[in-house]
């Protein structure tokens, strides 16, 4: 009989969680105990201090960073600016960040930054000494670099503070060929790679219609296959809740509820998130907004309103024992790292609920993140090399086509198949390509052994067995 990872009277810390999670995961492998604890364990933890000048005052400025699991190198994860991060937290999302790769076959193995810090408190240039100088404590400890550990963007983070990484990280080290793979996420003009920004949220877009188009799993929770017309409740309009919500709307879904920190908005029929966002701009908040046909105060509120699938894309811990119960929706896709807790995510399969889990849901901003720093080690955009030599050969083979029926293409119709793929173009294949295998492959986990409850825990069996792999194969030394 398969343990039940639910806690009961308290909720556990977000590391405790993962463990939790983890460890129910880890009755269905069948690896040594030992083996299993070094896989669970963070093998290295830095935290540090460092001090920052505001006018004539010192304020001291505490920051962490830690890798995981060193089973492939390099270590990969973001970097979190938030005055709620603590060790914890970052150590639970290193963890998250080795089964996360694992799951996605990206070939890194977990870390995760952050700096207590709320970055709406700083000016932009106190943000760029700040993260100048995070950068410069990690090089002193041989915690950064393109085959050491490399960064990228997280909650409160984005191009701009990669760039100063990649500034700053270049700046110490002359000479270094790959240097500008020490961190992902860069702007393009900064060899970023095209499509990274949009990566996570098209992710979180492709593994929600994966999972609404399998018939037999959406008769069990009542809903019709297909992503067409499935209303949507999106928490967080960052990086990912954006951009989950306009790749869904290209997918045919409603965007029916948007919580921000400072309220809620809901309206049946749909919403805009350009236009909520443009909203907040003229008038610093999303309440107000005049499409909407109801509005909540409370953010929170806004989470329980009827909706199919609800998108939870801000933080951690959102939806827990308390108010799990008064969710309306029959699908949970984490695009946050860790949204749901142990107790409520027991309690939302139980009432026939799916969770598509954050460390398969969100994985397609690592996804891109790899191809990034691929394309960092070859100095080469993706599509430079072949564009030209594949409109050619489908040229030809037009042309031949042509000539045997005797028929010919309209010029639009030969266009759309003539046409080489661009970086775009590819990325966004290779992200498409990797999610669907993955959830696929997740899914056949769950469905092969019935005591496997939930997405989530076939999700960690897949991981844990990749890894394990990877440690048996490497070895001891010494
Ligand atoms: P972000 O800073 O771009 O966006 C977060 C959004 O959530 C902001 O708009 C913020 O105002 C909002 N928010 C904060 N508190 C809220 C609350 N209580 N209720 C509603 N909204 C709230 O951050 P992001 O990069 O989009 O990251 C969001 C989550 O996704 C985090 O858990 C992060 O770890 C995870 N994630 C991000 C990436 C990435 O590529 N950026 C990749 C994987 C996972």
């Amino acid at each position: 009989m398969a343990k039940s990872i639910a806690k009961t009277a308290q909720e556990p810390h977000f590391f405790d969680d993962v463990s939790a999670f983890f460890d129910h995961a880890a009755q269905f492998t069948k690896h040594p105990q030992g083996l299993l604890n070094q896989i669970k364990v963070c093998n290295s933890v830095y935290r540090f201090s460092f001090p920052f000048r505001r006018g004539d005052q010192i304020e001291v400025i505490n920051a962490w960073r830690v890798e995981h699991s060193q089973h492939m190198s390099p270590t990969k994860g973001g970097i979190r600016y938030s005055d709620m991060v603590n060790e914890d937290e970052v150590m639970a999302l290193a963890a998250l960040m080795t089964y996360k790769c694992a799951i996605v076959n990206v070939p890194f193995g977990g870390a995760k930054g952050g700096i207590a810090i709320n970055p709406k408190n700083y000016s932009v240039s106190e943000l760029e000494n700040i993260t100048r100088r995070y950068t410069v404590e990690l090089i002193k400890k041989n915690f950064i670099g393109p085959a050491i550990d490399v960064p990228a963007p997280d909650y409160g983070t984005g191009e701009r503070e990669m760039s100063w990484i990649a500034d700053t990280y270049t700046t110490m080290n002359p000479g270094q060929l790959d240097a500008f793979g020490c961190v992902t996420g860069k702007p393009l003009s900064l060899h970023g790679i095209s499509g990274r920004k949009a990566a996570t949220g098209r992710g979180v877009a492709i593994a929600i219609r994966e999972c609404m188009d399998v018939a037999e799993d959406m008769k069990g929770i009542g809903l019709t296959p297909g992503i067409t017309g499935k209303r949507v409740i999106i928490q967080g309009l960052g990086n990912v809740g954006y951009n989950t919500a306009k790749v869904l709307i290209e997918f045919g879904a409603i965007i029916v509820g948007v919580c921000e920190y400072d309220g809620a908005l809901y309206n049946p029929d749909g919403l805009d998130p350009d236009a909520i966002l443009e909203h907040r701009k003229n008038t610093g908040s999303i309440l107000g907004y005049k499409k909407a046909t109801q509005s909540f105060k409370t953010p929170a509120e806004g989470l329980e309103q009827a909706c199919d699938i609800l998108v939870p894309a801000a933080l951690e811990n959102q939806l827990t024992e308390e108010n799990i119960g008064r969710i309306k929706a029959k699908v949970i896709a984490e695009g946050a790292n860790g949204p749901t807790t142990p107790g409520a995510a027991d309690a939302f399969v139980k009432n026939g609920g799916i969770i598509i889990p954050d460390m398969y849901c969100n994985a397609g901003g690592v996804t891109v993140s790899y191809f990034e720093w691929l394309k960092n080690l070859s100095h080469v955009s993706f599509g430079r090399m072949d564009k030209r030599y594949e409109e050619m050969s489908n040229l030809n083979l037009v042309n031949t086509v042509e000539t045997i029926t005797g028929k010919s293409l309209t010029s639009a119709q030969r266009m759309a198949i003539v046409k080489g793929a661009d970086e775009l173009e590819l990325v966004n294949s290779g992200l498409e390509d990797t999610m669907i295998r993955s959830y696929h492959e997740i899914r056949e986990i769950k469905n092969s052994n019935q005591a496997i409850d939930t997405l989530r825990t076939a999700a960690f069996v897949g991981s844990i067995n990749k890894i394990a792999v990877s440690y048996q194969n490497l070895g001891i030394w010494p």
